[in-house]
């Protein structure tokens, strides 16, 4: 073996030339210090680490040179007796994240310095050093001081700030995105619950968006979300956190409001905002914004469950028509399988024969003469009875059969009129969506064609909406419409973001004014006479007539004839009947319309019929409740109550309203509020604050979101209180006129 072994390392020497002699070795003993100090030297002075000292006080008395001139000091300064503590700054964005003491803390402690992140003060520009050190204790144990290293690490650290800030921070707003809006909110949300306060979550999505993404290409849809993240900046100012979560959809925490007075009304103002013109590189976009609220812990106590609550209310404000913002309640969830069947079923309703149209005469305002009938659809679906255009229309243009349904519309209407006199024509509603689309003008051809209608009997109504994209491409429409021989309305006006110079462009033959204008136009508390005085002699200088839409009671009459519109519409001269019941009425030879209808307008009053509570003594009685204002009610079910008396009406969900009785008559009683209700978005009227579950959590409850019998778990304990009055069913009078 040993032969082998020799061989090969022969071998291995083999090459005849001469073996360098390996340099000595010199290694740098730990006694001498001259050596190491060059070491050190050339380590700092080449910029990889440097060196830095303290004393027990906390003040700088050593720094590597090389990063002395880091420090940008003025001549004759030196950085030798600085504190630590002012010459490394936090950085104040990692701060506000990271669970790391400050390092002000660490030094007071005299612990390790780990690396950490510090900013350089007095330098020029930002300087970012990693430090670390450890404390320095002599042999008794007194502490002496810090030996630290130190490093510059600016040239990463911008770009990892960039990317930390890009993972919490929407890009192209600079609002906080989805991931950082769920933290804030969760940790809100824990932190907020023992101090028992409230958070209120807004969800925003914007109306039409989509519709100047196609139009007027994404990076016109870009600038346009920049442009809502400031006014949404503008207006919620430091009041609570925006963030987007992607795509057109915003969210707003908002800490300690439940009062649901204020939030709609700052929901309110946000969707006015949004909803006013943007320009564009010189173009022109209007989109509108809905709105879902949800307040914790009310609506929900965790953040998830408090976003779904949001998201559903949100949800069900698109589908009552847009524009609108609307709290959470728990009876939306059925609002929303209501919504679902409504998709499912509308796809039928053409082939099943469920769409009719109705006429609802426009007269002239002089003498109540029919001059156009509005056609306006009714689905009769086979087991939920009559639903309105109002909830479908807005899901057929989301799904996308509204071209169906505008279709089927047209060819029907064409065909009754052709029945008519000719002095009477019909005006059928157009969408926008509709109205969008490539072959819409060959469609209003095919109709007129089809049915042989005179096409002068013909009017298309187009709300404002059309005004937005392509402009160029909606004025030819008109014209190319106008060439066929139909007349042009132009329906809803003043909802929406007419701008008076296209008015003036646009070939319309009529105006119509909103019904909001005309709503309670007789009031002193609004200026709508003054609007709908404008309106009309803007139309009459444009050769254009006016109807007034909605007119419900001979007040309103009285001050939109005084204001000069030429044209009438509205319940007090007829509400859409059948096509038959038109017919037989032109047979007759009756043109003319009487109003007949109350005589005044009675604000914010509703007709209502649905069982709530009412608490008196402790017992929670069962009452018909039959109308309703913002101020007080008409309740039925309690016989004889003493003027005076003060109750609590329970209308669910934890809304309780103080009363008291001021008109009493047999089983019939007028109560009126102690605080007024307010609107709930979605036309209907709520209580401002509700039963907190933090209080039925107090009465040894778990702590849950409010449930319809919110009251009841509240009021657990009192049960089997007396009754002081007697409660007669009145269930059997549905009938009867309140
Ligand atoms: P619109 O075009 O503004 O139609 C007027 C609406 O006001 C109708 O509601 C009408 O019944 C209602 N109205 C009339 N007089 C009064 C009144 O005195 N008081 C009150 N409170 N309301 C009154 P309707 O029939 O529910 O239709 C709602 C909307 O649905 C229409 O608003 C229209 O935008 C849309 N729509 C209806 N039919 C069609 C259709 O065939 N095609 C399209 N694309 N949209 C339609
Ligand atoms: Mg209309
Ligand atoms: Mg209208």
């Amino acid at each position: 073996m040993a032969g082998l072994f020799s061989k090969l390392t022969k071998s291995a020497v083999e090459p005849e030339q001469e073996v360098p002699e390996p340099a000595p070795l010199k290694p740098i003993s730990a006694s001498d210090l001259q050596r190491r100090v060059e070491l050190l030297d050339s380590l700092e002075s080449a910029g990889l680490g440097w060196f830095w000292a303290s004393d027990s006080k906390g003040r700088l008395i050593y720094l590597s040179e090389a990063a002395t001139q880091k420090l940008g000091l003025e001549e004759g300064q030196s950085a030798v007796g600085m504190p630590l503590s002012e010459l490394f700054l936090p950085d104040n964005d990692q701060a506000a994240e990271s669970s790391e003491r400050p390092l002000k803390f660490v030094l007071a402690a005299r612990n390790s310095i780990t690396p950490m992140t510090v900013r350089l003060a007095g330098t020029q520009g930002e300087v970012w050093w990693e430090i670390a050190a450890k404390p320095q204790f002599d042999e008794n144990d007194h502490f002496t001081g810090y030996r630290g290293s130190a490093k510059d690490i600016s040239a990463t650290h911008e770009s990892r700030r960039d990317a930390e800030k890009l993972s919490k921070f929407d890009s192209l707003t600079g609002l906080s995105n989805r991931y950082r809006m769920t933290k804030q909110l969760t940790s809100t949300l824990t932190a907020f619950r023992s101090a028992k306060r409230s958070v209120a979550l807004m969800m925003l999505d914007l109306d039409r968006f989509k519709q100047v993404n196609d139009t007027m290409g994404h990076p016109a849809g870009d600038e346009l979300l920049k442009q809502v993240a400031a006014r949404l900046k503008r207006l919620i100012g430091d009041r609570g956190e925006i963030g987007r979560l992607g795509g057109d959809e915003f969210q707003v925490i908002l800490p300690d409001i439940d009062d649901r007075g204020v939030l709609g009304d700052l929901g309110q103002r946000v969707i006015q905002m949004l909803s006013q013109p943007y320009s564009i590189n010189g173009m022109r976009a209007v989109i509108g914004s809905s709105m879902g609220i949800a307040i914790a812990p009310y609506d929900g106590i965790d953040a998830d469950e408090l976003v779904k609550a949001a998201d559903l209310a949100l949800y069900s404000a698109k589908g009552e028509g847009r524009g609108q913002y609307r709290f959470y309640s728990s009876d939306l969830k059925e609002g929303v399988k209501h919504r679902h069947r409504i998709e499912e079923d509308l796809r039928d309703a053409i082939a099943k024969n469920e769409l009719q149209m109705h006429y609802q005469p426009i007269v002239t305002a002089e003498k109540h003469t029919v001059e156009c009938m509005e056609a306006l659809m009714r689905w009769e679906h086979s087991d939920r009875g009559m639903i309105s255009p109002g909830d479908f229309i807005p899901v057929a243009e989301d799904v996308g059969i509204i071209r169906e349904l505008g279709e089927w519309a047209l060819l029907e209407v064409c065909n009754q009129v052709k029945l008519w006199p000719k002095s009477v024509r019909a005006a059928v509603n157009v969408s926008a969506v509709q109205f969008a689309s490539d072959d819409f003008v060959k469609v209003v051809r095919g109709a007129l064609q089809t049915s042989g209608v005179n096409p002068a009997q013909i009017e298309l109504e187009i709300t404002e909406s059309v005004f937005v994209g392509d402009l160029d491409r909606t004025f030819r429409l008109f014209r190319e419409l106008k060439e066929l021989g139909v007349k042009l309305a132009l329906d809803d006006f003043g909802t929406g973001y007419s701008s008076l110079s296209y008015l003036r462009d646009a070939p319309f033959d009529k105006i119509k004014i909103d019904q909001s204008f005309v709503r309670g136009c007789s009031a002193d508390d609004n200026n709508n006479a003054a609007i709908i005085a404008a309106i009309v002699s803007l139309a009459e200088a444009l050769d254009m007539e006016t109807v007034a839409e909605g007119v419900e009671n001979k007040d309103e009459l009285a001050m939109v004839q005084k204001r000069g519109a030429s044209h009438l519409q509205g319940i007090l001269f007829s509400r859409a009947v059948p096509a038959q019941e038109v017919l037989d009425r032109f047979e007759r030879g009756a043109f003319e319309y009487e109003p007949l209808g109350p005589e005044k307008y009675r604000p914010d009053r509703r007709t209502e019929f649905r069982r709530i509570g009412l608490i008196h003594d402790d017992h929670r009685y069962k009452v018909m409740l039959r109308n309703l204002s913002k101020t007080g009610a008409k309740i039925e079910g309690l016989l004889d109550v003493p003027l005076g008396t003060q109750v609590v009406l329970d209308f669910g969900g934890g809304q309780l309203a103080v009363a008291t009785v001021k008109r009493s008559e047999g089983f019939s009683q007028g109560v009126e509020f102690e605080t007024p209700l307010i609107n709930d978005g979605a036309d209907g009227l709520c209580t401002r604050h509700r039963v907190s579950p933090y209080q039925i959590e107090a009465v040894g409850r778990p702590l849950t979101s409010l449930g319809n019998d919110a009251y009841a778990a509240l009021a657990g304990n009192v049960k089997g209180a007396s009754k002081a009055f007697i409660e007669v069913d009145i269930s059997g009078t549905a009938g009867v006129a309140a």
